[in-house]
């Protein structure tokens, strides 16, 4: 296959200019009449510069078995299966790079048997370098915004071509629950790199949520000179005894309370920074939407859900404790699943 003339994903404007390039990953930006898409090709490591108008109609193609959306380790453990199993498959991602919710984080992964010593970023980057080396197909900066139904599977829309596999992987994650709130410089939404990346010392932080999160994320500010941290928690809080254990010295307030991201009170009294740790939530494309549970995709054990062809793996379908252990898991069931039904 030498590219788009195998009809991966669909060229939405016939005289768009294509380029072809030997080599590895290039960096692309949002040009002025519209993307620069960055396609990984097999197996030839040759890359395919794809440049399209924004604006021009889009035309579905064929010849692909398997598209994943989300490149977090569900969704990276799913593509490098398939690609093993010798199953056509290819991986969009939103972001600018793989490996999902550990890209977020600059903690040491403590958790994950055999990386001791590595923070999540250093786990997603290994990701994305092991699917690099094997050459498994991805794309970069692009969403899924839309799933509809075609004949032969389905038309996954991004904002710059379409992709028409005939089975469809969902592996597209949890975001931070934010509440009321918008995320600012003083309104940090979730656990990971924009906490950290934000300057706390003598400052007055108030941690709301009660559960894990809430507990470290209070040890981790009161562990880098805060002047004063407090926890909000409207119900008594869930989070584990032991990581309570470690930050006697941080009061927790519990009951219902006033938070207002506009003055940066709570219940009157002014802090200098919010940190929300409401949890995580299921981030789910539009369009064709399968069964849900409590907000997840309803999944079976084989990662089916309730449309025929539709899989999900991984924090999206709640199925499993989320890790990356069982979202990499999730992914390879999945992968293997699928590859026994083509
Ligand atoms: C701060 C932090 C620290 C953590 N530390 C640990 C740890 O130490 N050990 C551990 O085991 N687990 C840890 N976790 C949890 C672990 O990262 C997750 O359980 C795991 O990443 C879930 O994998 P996933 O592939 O299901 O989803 P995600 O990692 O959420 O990946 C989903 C991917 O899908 C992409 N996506 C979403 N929607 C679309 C769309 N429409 N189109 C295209 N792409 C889309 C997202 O950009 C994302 O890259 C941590 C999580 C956080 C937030």
């Amino acid at each position: 296959m030498d590219g788009i003339s195998d009809g991966q994903i669909s060229d939405p404007n016939p005289s768009s200019h294509i380029f072809y390039k030997q080599g590895g990953p290039l960096c692309v930006s949002k040009g002025v009449v519209g993307y620069l898409v960055y396609l990984r090709t097999l197996p030839k490591n040759r890359c395919i510069l794809f440049l399209t108008r924004s604006n021009a109609p889009m035309k579905p193609s064929t010849h692909l078995d398997v598209g994943i959306i989300g490149g977090g380790p569900a969704g990276c453990a799913c593509a490098l299966w398939l690609h093993k199993l010798g199953v056509t498959a290819h991986l969009i991602e939103g972001a600018n790079r793989l490996g999902g919710l550990q890209a977020r984080s600059p903690y040491e992964n403590l958790w994950l048997p055999g990386v001791q010593g590595r923070t999540g970023q250093a786990v997603a980057q290994a990701f994305q370098t092991h699917l690099d080396s094997d050459q498994v197909p991805y794309s970069l900066n692009q969403r899924v915004h839309h799933i509809t139904p075609t004949p032969d599977g389905f038309a996954l829309h991004t904002d710059t071509g379409t992709l028409t596999p005939r089975f469809v992987v969902i592996a597209t994650g949890t975001l931070p629950r934010s509440g009321p709130f918008i995320a600012s410089d003083t309104v940090l939404i979730g656990p990971g790199v924009d906490i950290e990346n934000t300057p706390v010392e003598g400052r007055k932080i108030a941690v709301l949520g009660g559960g894990d999160n809430a507990y470290d994320q209070a040890r981790f500010l009161r562990d880098r000179n805060a002047a004063e941290v407090v926890i909000f928690s409207r119900s008594p809080p869930r989070g584990q005894t032991t990581l309570r254990q470690l930050i006697p010295d941080v009061p927790i307030r519990i009951g219902p309370y006033h938070a207002d991201q506009h003055t940066m009170t709570i219940n009157d009294e002014y802090f200098d920074l919010f940190a929300v740790m409401y949890g995580f939530e299921a981030i789910i494309p539009e369009g064709l939407i399968p069964d849900l549970d409590n907000g997840y995709i309803r999944v079976n054990r084989f990662g089916e859900t309730s449309i025929a062809n539709l899989y999900a793996c991984g924090e999206v379908t709640d199925y499993w404790h989320p890790c990356v252990a069982t979202a990499t898991a999730h992914g390879i069931q999945v992968a293997k699943q699928i590859s026994l039904r083509l």
